[in-house]
């Protein structure tokens, strides 16, 4: 059996504008791809779920961005177009493995993931099978799920089984070459947006989903059932949660269990609100708390949301409180450049963040001292992404009173204890660590946490949704519009209202 694997993976935060192009996306081509071989991550699990079960695979090209704006039409056609020639080139094929994210907007594209499925498809014929995997946050749409045969979804957030979801896509994948199987899907679209915040799913609402969905799988009702929470910061009519189920040859089985876990997933809505703490407040009950680290989430700064990771507000709360042994990652590329000019052991004077945009704090005068300088390499030990390098650019630490000011390059999601370690920082030693995220942090973090606070800090990230002036999303829509109502189809009343 021979299959070919690639894939696009960007989250849009449609509210962005922090321009996304061709070199946001780390890419690998062709033999390159080996290298994600026993990583926690899609094409991981894509290569190692091949290899075990004796399967050829042909890799040509996966590019992996960081959560950023809208792609233009130019860079959507440049990385597609590569993407289809490669696997045009690869043919033929006995299955075809995307590997994607599932909350991609590019201009003139709404659902990204629909049309390249839809440009695949037209490369494979009707008859070649088409797996796809997705990340938790994925806008689920009816015309991608129309356009490919198996989907699979990450069932975690922080997203800890990216391998184990890509090696299920492989295992149904071959089962259906084989015709073993016959994958028969239902999509499901209850009005809910929750946003990040809401999704932690070792916790209600999403703990409560995924073990009903787990049980049903259990019991063999269903070959998979994905939950996807969505992405609310896509400005798109397929935005939010969607659950989709996939049978064997049993379509009205999919279709009565997507709607089961519908209405399971709208009784819970009041449980998809958040509410978080004033940052004084916040930077206050950290510095009391009586054992680190203390963790503060900067939800409004949410790197792998799609913020800019420049977002300045607990850094000027920290310096104004007199925080001692706090560590705050930011991104600034030019402040990065002055403490090189600086070096080791020199004096810092800069105005640091605040500088993507005017939604997350000004920037903020320092004056401080060089630690250290490095290239900002680093590769993930999970157990997110384990095994999977980041390159955070040239860094700097620099002391700035009791605060470990970390400068970036590039924007880098916090989630892994590596970063911190990578550039001689003890997180676990530390009283107080921001994290720019609202879930992800806690795949390294939670082990060494003793306290957490999520902070209403401004920005992209915010988990007030009535600040962004939604166009295309399908509305009325929970939490948004407090009064939507639904009724799951099949339902007396039947159907949406
Ligand atoms: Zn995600």
């Amino acid at each position: 059996m021979r299959f070919v694997t690639g894939g696009i993976m960007h989250e849009t935060h449609t509210f962005s504008a922090e321009p996304t192009t061709p070199e946001s996306f780390p890419t690998s081509r062709g033999d390159e791809y080996w290298a994600y071989a026993g990583t926690n991550h899609s094409p991981g699990g894509v290569i190692d779920g091949c290899r075990a079960r004796g399967i050829e695979l042909v890799p040509t090209l996966f590019c992996d961005g960081v959560a950023t704006g809208t792609p233009d039409r130019t860079t959507f056609e440049l990385l597609v177009g590569e993407l289809c020639r490669r696997i045009g080139a690869a043919l033929p094929a006995d299955g075809v493995l995307l590997t994607l994210h599932g909350a991609m907007v590019a201009e003139g594209f709404p659902d990204a993931e629909a049309e390249i499925v839809r440009r695949v498809r037209a490369l494979v014929g009707p008859d070649v099978p088409i797996a796809v995997t997705l990340d938790f946050h994925a806008n689920l749409g009816a015309e991608m799920v129309a356009g490919c045969d198996v989907v699979t979804t990450y069932d975690t957030y922080p997203h800890v089984d990216g391998a184990a979801r890509a090696q299920e896509a492989v295992d149904l994948l071959a089962r259906t070459v084989r015709r073993e199987i016959r994958p028969t899907m239902a999509l499901a679209k209850p009005p809910l947006l929750p946003v990040p915040q809401a999704q932690f799913t070792a916790r209600s609402p999403f703990k409560i989903l995924f073990d009903r969905a787990h049980a049903i799988e259990a019991a063999g009702d269903a070959l998979s059932i994905t939950v996807a929470g969505g992405f609310a910061y896509s400005d798109v009519p397929e935005a939010g949660l969607g659950i989709l189920v996939t049978t064997d040859d049993d379509r009205p089985a999919a279709e009565r269990i997507a709607g089961e876990l519908a209405e399971l997933a709208w009784g819970l809505r009041g449980e998809m609100i958040v509410a978080n703490r004033p940052p004084r407040e916040a930077v206050a009950e950290a510095i009391a708390h009586p054992a680190g680290p203390v963790v503060l989430v900067d939800v409004g700064d949410n790197i792998g949301g799609g913020t800019p990771g420049d977002g300045t507000t607990l850094l000027a709360e920290l310096l104004a409180q007199g925080a001692a042994e706090a560590t705050i990652v930011v991104a600034d590329r030019d402040a990065v450049t002055a403490a090189f000019a600086a070096g080791v052991g020199g004096e810092l004077r800069a105005a640091v963040g605040g500088k993507t945009d005017r939604r997350h704090g000004d920037p903020v005068p320092i004056a401080g001292r060089v630690r250290l300088l490095c290239d900002g390499d680093w590769v993930h030990e999970g157990p997110e992404q384990a095994g999977v390098p980041a390159a955070m650019g040239p860094t700097a630490v620099v002391r700035v009173e009791g605060v470990n000011l970390v400068l970036t390059s590039r924007k880098s999601a916090p989630g892994d204890l590596q970063q911190l370690k990578s550039v001689g920082i003890d997180p676990a030693r530390q009283k107080i660590l921001v994290v720019k995220a609202a879930v992800r942090w806690r795949g390294g973090y939670a082990p060494i946490t003793k306290h957490s606070i999520d902070v209403d800090t401004p920005g992209l990230g915010g988990v007030d949704l009535g600040r962004f002036a939604f166009r295309h999303l399908r509305r009325p829509i929970f939490p948004l519009d407090a009064d939507a109502s639904w009724r799951p189809p099949g339902s007396a009343a039947g159907g949406p209202v």
